[in-house]
């Protein structure tokens, strides 16, 4: 019987989604399951668009449509709460489950918290996340750093530290840390992440730790809820999946692994943030002097939606006319979000003058949490 706390190798016995998935195709496996049982009425995932740089989510009912949808792209850069909230009604009238990261997690949790997601209708199968490249930057990087036309690239991977290529002609695998010197590589928000391994979902899944015949070919779940264990065990016995005990040898690799990422991602945000240092807020209005005024920002973000309802409504810190808006526009909008910053990058990413608005945001955030946690306790997630 699955229970809470449970860390297992999973595979699935699926040949389709076998044959296209990262792992062992847990991920995939208990969706199916999750579809043909009915425990959810559709499953919210990614899938390959344009090229391989373009990370599409899709809404599937049917579980032979599935096995398309297996496989990590890591250079998406997606954020999939807001599409719950903005297209599917908040989940009020259907139970839906999704593929999530840890800042997808925490997008679910703030917008909960607002009651724009009902969280008892939404199922959560985690994938650990060392940091998502952008799409931009990854073909940049496969040009100038690998020396590979992007376009001749058919599979991309990260693993053991390397951004890794397959391309007409052979593959190459860079180290990230090398990449990152040379200003390329993960995201900038995604480096400082420190939400790793997304516990808050109901499985957590990832390669970290598994060892011996099974790495490769099999996905190491952890069970981090009831209804978790639930799914599990229930696609255990439909036949889709088969689990066996994870090795100790391998839990004691996956702890090393996750401290090292979080000590990388400590790295580098006293790297970000000592290089924005005393002069943060001279920074902040220089660099948003660029604003166009697309709100981009406030669209995207999944706190500050609250924003983009005051801003239909007519706003006097943005006046019609007047470009860059008045100062007080962004730096009303970062307190306004600075208690729940989630450090998605989803406003940077999607800015259309390159403005790093993840980077003030995370941390305002980050100063507010060193200043006035000890008073309110630790916070259920580290962003
Ligand atoms: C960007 C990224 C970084 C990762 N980094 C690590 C890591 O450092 N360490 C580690 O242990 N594991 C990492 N993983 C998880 C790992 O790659 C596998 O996804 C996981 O082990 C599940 O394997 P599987 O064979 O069971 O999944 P599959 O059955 O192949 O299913 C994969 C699922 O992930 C979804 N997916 C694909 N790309 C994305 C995306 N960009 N955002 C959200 N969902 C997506 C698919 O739609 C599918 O539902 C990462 C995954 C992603 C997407």
């Amino acid at each position: 019987m699955a229970m809470k706390g449970d860390m297992l190798y999973a595979w699935t016995n699926d040949a389709a989604i076998k044959e296209k998935a990262e792992l062992g195709g847990a991920v995939t496996a208990l969706w199916k399951f999750a579809l043909e049982s009915k425990a959810v009425d559709a499953v919210l995932v990614i899938t390959k668009g344009a090229d391989l740089y373009d990370a599409k989510p899709v809404l599937i009912t049917d579980p032979k449509e599935l096995a398309k949808t297996a496989g990590s792209l890591h250079c998406g850069t997606l954020l999939l709460p807001k599409y719950v909230k903005k297209f599917l009604d908040g989940a009020k009238n259907m139970k839906i489950g999704v593929t999530v990261k840890g800042c997808d997690t925490m997008g679910f949790i703030e917008l909960a918290r607002r009651k724009q997601i009902n969280l008892d209708n939404i199922t959560m199968i985690g994938v650990n996340c060392g940091g998502s490249v952008s799409p931009i930057s990854a073909r940049k990087m496969i040009a100038d750093k690998f020396g590979v036309d992007p376009d001749k690239v058919h599979k991309e991977e990260i693993d053991k530290g390397q951004f890794i290529i397959e391309y007409e002609g052979g593959h190459k695998g860079i180290s990230i840390d090398e990449l990152e010197e040379a200003g390329y590589g993960r995201r900038s928000n995604c480096r400082r992440c420190k939400y790793k391994i997304p516990r808050q979902a109901d499985l957590a899944c990832g390669n970290w730790g598994v060892i011996g015949e099974k790495a490769g070919k099999a996905t190491f779940v952890e069970v981090c809820s009831d209804k978790g264990a639930k799914l599990l065990e229930g696609a255990i016995k439909s036949g889709v999946l088969a689990a066996e005990t994870a090795n100790p040898k391998g839990l004691e690799i996956r702890a090393k692994v996750e401290g090292a990422m979080l000590k990388l991602g400590e790295k580098w945000r006293k790297k970000d943030f000592t290089a924005l240092g005393a002069k943060m807020w001279e920074t902040i209005n220089k660099e948003t002097s660029r604003c166009i005024k697309c709100y981009s920002c406030i669209e995207n973000c999944p706190v500050c939606f609250t924003a983009a309802e005051a801003l239909t409504k007519g706003s006097i810190m943005v006046k019609p006319g007047e470009l860059p808006p008045n100062p007080m526009f962004h730096m009303r909008r970062f307190a306004h979000i600075s208690d729940s910053c989630i450090n998605c990058g989803q406003c940077e990413e999607l800015c259309a003058m390159d403005i790093p608005l993840a980077l003030f945001s995370h941390a305002i955030r980050v100063e507010g949490d060193t200043t006035f946690e000890p008073k309110l306790g630790k916070a259920t997630y580290s962003n």
